[in-house]
């Protein structure tokens, strides 16, 4: 199995290491052209800076060629700035700013939903439904799911706020499970792309 993670900025390495522990002989491979996802059977976008991300990720045209791939079922995670990515909806909690996103999900995003980057923090969260343990993550400057429609569904909620929703082979998260001791969410993404 050959999962790709792009690679322009947030933890490549991370999500690399955190993939094989939790897949045992999963090949990782860092995605920064279209001809980089031509043979992976999952793909991953990491956090950083969403806009920057969507930008960097537009011009080399791998916006519509992901776009494209997730239609016809390429499982996707999408973590933080991956999630807003992911989403059909993002606002900026502060400013409106135009942003490249993916469109492929039935949630609405809040970008900054929590504060600024002092205010980024860890907490306990439930990963009962993707069979998990009560796990810390850590938020960094973390989006919120505040809208989940369609065929999309909210798995964990923090004080009330959607932490992680999943639509088919598509999982979002908005903390950051690659920095975390837990496999759980990894484990899970592999089951996906497994089926
Ligand atoms: N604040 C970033 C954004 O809005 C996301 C932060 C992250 O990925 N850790 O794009």
């Amino acid at each position: 199995m050959k999962i790709g993670v792009l690679a322009y900025q947030g933890s490549f390495e991370e999500h690399a290491l955190q993939t094989k522990r939790a897949g045992g002989s999963v090949d990782v491979v860092p995605v920064k052209t279209t001809k980089d996802i031509a043979k992976i059977d999952g793909v991953i976008i990491p956090g950083g800076e969403s806009t920057t991300i969507g930008m960097l990720a537009s011009k080399l045209g791998l916006m519509d060629e992901l776009r494209d791939q997730i239609n016809s079922g390429l499982p996707v995670l999408g973590t933080c700035a991956g999630a807003i990515i992911l989403a059909k909806e993002a606002v900026d909690s502060k400013v409106k700013k135009q942003q490249e996103l993916l469109k492929a999900m039935d949630v609405s995003v809040v970008r900054n939903y929590y504060g600024r980057q002092r205010e980024s923090f860890e907490a306990d969260v439930d990963l009962s439904e993707i069979g998990g343990e009560k796990s810390r993550v850590v938020f960094i400057r973390s989006p919120a799911i505040t809208k989940v429609w369609g065929n999309a569904k909210s798995l964990s909620k923090l004080n009330g706020v959607t932490i992680m929703a999943q639509e088919g082979g598509m999982l979002a998260t908005t903390f950051h499970p690659e920095l975390s001791n837990t496999l759980a969410v990894h484990k899970y993404f592999l089951s996906l792309v497994k089926k």
